[in-house]
């Protein structure tokens, strides 16, 4: 058995590279709610209604978890936190959303879902049926869009002044290391540009895992038995996947370079890049980089896949009645 280099007492779950030494889980949770509250002091501010993309999976979870406690132990900032999950109509989301609900159980906290068939009227499930063989984009890369857009528009509905995400340190350099491959530097910018502007439509996402990485959240969700999904989505696809696996050999060559990569990111786009400015989609009013939203551009090419219209704005009809009955 190996012992925890930082307290000498408990059994090692985790091993730190980047500084050499293992650590007990006792010990590395005290790293990781290190290293997320201080994004949430950075990030939060006083009287601050929080909505959790909360999907039930092991980071998010993680990030309610912390969230939570950072909001008992700093009561004077008034904090409301409520759990939000967007249910895509997959098979392998049902089990993680029963974990969703039975953790809010747990902490007490309020939990809302809604279906992604509800809000923009097709779910991936669906999708999944009816995508041909030979479809240039995987339901994958559909889903991150509608479901971001989803995300956000439920909690302007709700009033919230900021989003918590569970994006840990991986997710996020793979995504800048995506838009940088497709040549989107606006979508990097978005993407790491830290702001608390409040945009048009667009409420800010705060990520308090965006310093840790996966598999820190992995060993610790499973070493502490917190209630979440471990399992991966199956539906993972596309450039993603590549990515991942040489920016994981990047790592395991020179120790510490996601964060560093991380960093670097954070400086192009916070002080060498030109600052984005969003607009009004024209066919669904939400928040957009371009005329035409993604999911919109997106659906566009779905209606034939579907056989109906999805070009309508997004019906949030259901996320009101929900809020009038509590
Ligand atoms: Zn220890
Ligand atoms: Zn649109």
């Amino acid at each position: 058995m190996r012992i925890c280099d930082l307290c000498g007492a408990n059994e090692a779950v985790y091993t730190d590279y980047t500084k050499g030494i293992s650590l007990c889980a006792d010990c590395l949770m005290s790293s990781v709610k290190r290293r997320a509250w201080k994004v949430l002091e950075e990030e939060l501010i006083e009287g601050d209604r929080i909505v959790v993309a909360h999907s039930g999976g092991k980071d998010s979870s993680l990030a309610l978890i912390l969230t939570k406690e950072f909001s008992d132990a700093n009561p004077d900032m008034n904090l409301t936190i409520t759990s939000v999950t967007i249910d895509e109509g997959t098979f392998y989301r049902k089990s993680s959303i029963d974990l969703a609900e039975k953790l809010c159980r747990e902490l007490g906290i309020k939990h809302l879902t809604f279906t992604m068939e509800e809000i923009h009227g097709l779910s991936i499930g669906e999708l999944e049926d009816k995508l041909p063989r030979d479809s240039k984009r995987s339901a994958c890369t559909y889903c991150g869009v509608f479901r971001r857009q989803a995300i956000n528009a439920v909690a302007r509905e709700m009033g919230a002044t900021v989003v918590v995400t569970g994006h840990n340190l991986d997710d996020i350099v793979q995504t800048a290391l995506m838009n940088l491959a497709r040549g989107d530097i606006k979508a990097l910018v978005k993407t790491l540009r830290h702001e608390r502007r409040i945009e048009d439509g667009l409420v800010p996402r705060v990520r308090p895992l965006k310093y840790v990485y996966e598999k820190e959240v992995a060993a610790l969700v499973a070493a502490k038995r917190i209630t979440a999904h471990l399992g991966k989505c199956p539906l993972t696809q596309g450039m993603r996947i590549g990515i991942r696996r040489e920016i994981d050999e990047l790592e395991d060559l020179e120790a510490g370079a996601k964060i560093r990569a991380l960093r670097s990111f954070m400086l192009i786009s916070n002080e060498i890049a030109p600052d984005v400015k969003l607009k009004r989609c024209k066919v669904c009013g939400e928040p957009t980089t371009s005329d035409i939203c993604k999911a919109c551009q997106f659906k566009a090419e779905l209606s034939k896949v579907v056989g109906r219209d999805l070009l309508k704005p997004l019906n949030l009809d259901s996320v009101r009645e929900k809020l009038i009955r509590g």
